[in-house]
C-alpha cells in the first residue's frame, strides 16, 4: 500500500484513508545551523525520513508535511530561525484535538529537533490528550528515546545526527569541510557540534543500524498500543527513558556521560556550561524589544 500524503489528498480521499486506519504521522524539524558539514534543514530531513520509514513499514495512515518553521530553543548560530516557547503547548494540544475531530485515533509525532523544552511539551500534550480520550493514543518523542541502550541520547551535528544523515542523504554531508583535531570546547563554540566528533566517529553503517532499530521498535510499540488499547505503554516508554538518563548521569563515575557528550576531560563540563550560560545571556536585549512589539500586536 502506498502511504497517503496529506498534502496530495482530496477530502474524500482523506476520509477514506482515515476510515481504513486512523493513524497520523507527523515529523517535526527546525531551521537551524548544524555545523559546517550538515544542511540547515537537518532536523526535519532526518525526522521525516525516519518517520516515513516507520509509516511505510506499518503500511497505513496519513503522512503530514514536516514542520520546519517554529523551532523553539534553537542554538544561537547563523542562519537559524527561532520563535518563543509561548504558545507551543497550545499548538500541540489543538493539533491533537483537531486530528481527533477528523477521526484520527493514533498520532505519531517524531521530533528531529531535540531541546528538552520541546520533548517535555510533546509529552505533556500527548498525555493530556490520552487522559481526555480513552479511545485515542499519541506518541511524541525524538528518535533517541527508543535507542538509549545503544548509547544514543541525542546530539547536535555530532556523531549520531551525522550518522543518520550519511545513511539517508550522503550527498548533503561534507565531513571533509570540518577541521581535524578540534578540542571538545572548540567544536561546541566554533562549530556548534555537541557530542562526539563526527569527523572521527561518523559513518553511514552506524546510521543505518540506528534507523533500522528505531523503525523496528516504533512499529512494535504502535502494534502493541493498537492491540492492547493501553496508554500506559506510551507513558512507561517515556518514564523508561528518563530513568536511563538518570542512570547515565552518575556523579561518582562521569565516564559514561562524558563519552555520550563527546567530552575528553572533566573540565569540559564546566567549559560547556559557561559557554551556554554566557551565550544565552547575549541577545537578551534584542529579545525583550521583540517581545514588547509582540504584545503591542496582541
Ligand atoms: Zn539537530
Amino acid at each position: 500500500m502506498t502511504l497517503n500524503e496529506y498534502l496530495n489528498l482530496k477530502p474524500s480521499e482523506l476520509k477514506q484513508a482515515i476510515n481504513e486506519f486512523p493513524i497520523a504521522w507527523i515529523p517535526l524539524g527546525s531551521l537551524e545551523w548544524h555545523s559546517l558539514h550538515l544542511p540547515l534543514g537537518t532536523d526535519g530531513l532526518k525526522a521525516e525520513a525516519m518517520l516515513r520509514n516507520c509509516a511505510e513499514k506499518f503500511g497505513k495512515g496519513v503522512f503530514f508535511p514536516c514542520r520546519y518553521w517554529s523551532g523553539i530553543d534553537t542554538m544561537k548560530f547563523p542562519y537559524t530561525h527561532e520563535v518563543p516557547k509561548r504558545g507551543e503547548i497550545k499548538f500541540f494540544k489543538r493539533t491533537l484535538e483537531q486530528l481527533y475531530g477528523m477521526g484520527f485515533r493514533y498520532v505519531i509525532i517524531l521530533t528531529g529537533h531535540y531541546p528538552t523544552s520541546i520533548v517535555k511539551i510533546l509529552q505533556k500534550a500527548t498525555q493530556w490528550f490520552m487522559k481526555k480520550h480513552n479511545d485515542a493514543f499519541a506518541i511524541g518523542i525524538p528518535e533517541y528515546y527508543l535507542l538509549a541502550d545503544i548509547g544514543y541520547f541525542g546530539d547536535h551535528a555530532a556523531k549520531w545526527e551525522t550518522d543518520i544523515m550519511l545513511h539517508f542523504y550522503p550527498d548533503l554531508v561534507d565531513l571533509d569541510i570540518l577541521p581535524d583535531n578540534y578540542e571538545h570546547i572548540q567544536r561546541v563554540k566554533e562549530l556548534g557540534i555537541m557530542g562526539k566528533d563526527p569527523k572521527i566517529y561518523s559513518n553511514a553503517k552506524n546510521g543505518e543500524k540506528a534507523v533500522n532499530l528505531f523503525t523496528q521498535r516504533m512499529i512494535e510499540l504502535i502494534n502493541e498500543v493498537v492491540e492492547r488499547q493501553n496508554s500506559k505503554l506510551i507513558i512507561n516508554m517515556y518514564e523508561a527513558h528518563k530513568k536511563k538518563v538518570k542512570e547515565l548521569i552518575d556523579l561518582k563515575n562521569l565516564d559514561p556521560a562524558m563519552d555520550v557528550l563527546g567530552m575528553e576531560e572533566k573540565k569540559d563540563f564546566l567549559k560547556q556550561a559557561k559557554w551556554m550560560i554566557v551565550d544565552r545571556s547575549k541577545g537578551k536585549f534584542e529579545e525583550k524589544s521583540i517581545n514588547k512589539e509582540e504584545e503591542e500586536v496582541d
